[in-house]
């Protein structure tokens, strides 16, 4: 079995790389603040102080961090992966970020002999720590197939794109079709709550039905109750459209609900809710509706 490094355990990174340890792999974690390995260290990982300590003992290593400079920093930084990483190694990026930079990561990784897969995920928090994630991958055949016993510990759904950056331009899709649809889920809670319907009831029937969805089934009771635990956060899935408008603007193609969820969560981040789950995008629809919002 292949040794995994991992770096980055927030939400998504710490279940990620406990599904790795209960597959069996040996792991070594690492995080940028201190104080977010100890489960994982009792379930028998090991932690290291840098991103070049975890590549010293891994052949692969997962990444998992927020946005495309963090990534960059986590692999090509002092102390970063690349340092440490011999040839014939490989990297997983999972982090969700611009599939551009993708690429020139993967060039540079190849120079030193490093293989590449982007991997980004879809299936929120619950998809992370139950090992159910959908991802979408890119790279060489080679890499993929090399990669994918560590991701089918961590999720369901593993389709290959293409060369590296695939993986995160059909990320940049998903992130899209959510937009619209946290908007319409948003937009039905409120609607029921104005008629005076009991929204529960409401949503229960309509997921037997054509408007059902996972955002409806497990999104919509944080819009009833205002109040919006994580998750995933809100400005990370700004981040995203950031990448999805951009790819947008380049290839000629128009967003505009995209567009208008950008400028709503853009509006939530002024107000301070940008670490709320992002079905607070319900709070400008309720408040626009003369609710608390
Ligand atoms: P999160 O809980 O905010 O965690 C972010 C992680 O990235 C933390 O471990 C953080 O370290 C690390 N990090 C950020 N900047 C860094 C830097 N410059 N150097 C080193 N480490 C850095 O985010 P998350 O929800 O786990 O999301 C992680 C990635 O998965 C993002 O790209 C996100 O878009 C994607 N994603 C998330 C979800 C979801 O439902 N949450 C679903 C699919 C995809 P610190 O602890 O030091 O801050």
């Amino acid at each position: 079995m292949e040794r995994i490094g991992f770096c980055g355990l927030g939400t998504m990174g710490s279940a990620m790389a406990g599904n790795l340890r209960k597959a069996g792999f040996e792991v070594t974690v690492w995080n940028r603040s201190p104080g977010k390995a100890g489960e994982l260290v009792a379930a028998g990982a090991r932690e290291a102080s840098s991103p070049a300590e975890v590549a010293r003992n891994a052949d692969i290593v997962v990444t998992c961090v927020s946005d495309t400079p963090d990534v960059e920093a986590v692999l090509f930084g002092p102390e970063g992966v690349a340092a440490g990483l011999a040839s014939g190694g490989m990297v997983i990026d999972c982090s969700t970020i611009s599939p551009d930079a993708t690429r020139g990561f993967a060039t540079r990784l190849a120079d030193q002999g490093v293989g590449f897969v982007d991997a980004p995920v879809s299936g929120g928090s619950e998809g992370a720590h139950k090992a159910t994630l959908t991802i979408f991958t890119g790279g060489t055949e080679a890499d993929v197939e090399r990669a994918r016993p560590v991701l089918a510990a961590m999720g369901k759904t593993i389709t290959h794109f293409g060369p590296a950056g695939a993986g995160q331009a059909v990320k940049a899709v998903n992130q899209v079709v959510i937009s619209g649809v946290y908007l319409a889920v948003a937009e039905g809670v409120v609607l029921s709550m104005k008629a005076g319907l009991d929204p529960q009831a409401v949503v229960a029937a309509l997921g037997g039905g054509v408007a059902g969805s996972w955002i409806l089934a497990n999104r919509s009771a944080k819009m009833v109750n205002n109040a919006y635990p994580l998750g995933f956060k809100t400005a990370l899935h700004l981040k995203d459209l950031g990448i999805a408008l951009e790819m947008a603007r380049s290839l000629g193609v128009t967003l505009p609900v995209a567009g208008l969820a950008a400028q709503l969560e853009a509006g939530l981040l002024a107000r301070g809710y940008g670490d709320e789950d992002m079905s607070n995008l319900a709070r400008p629809i309720r408040q626009l509706s003369g609710m608390e919002g």
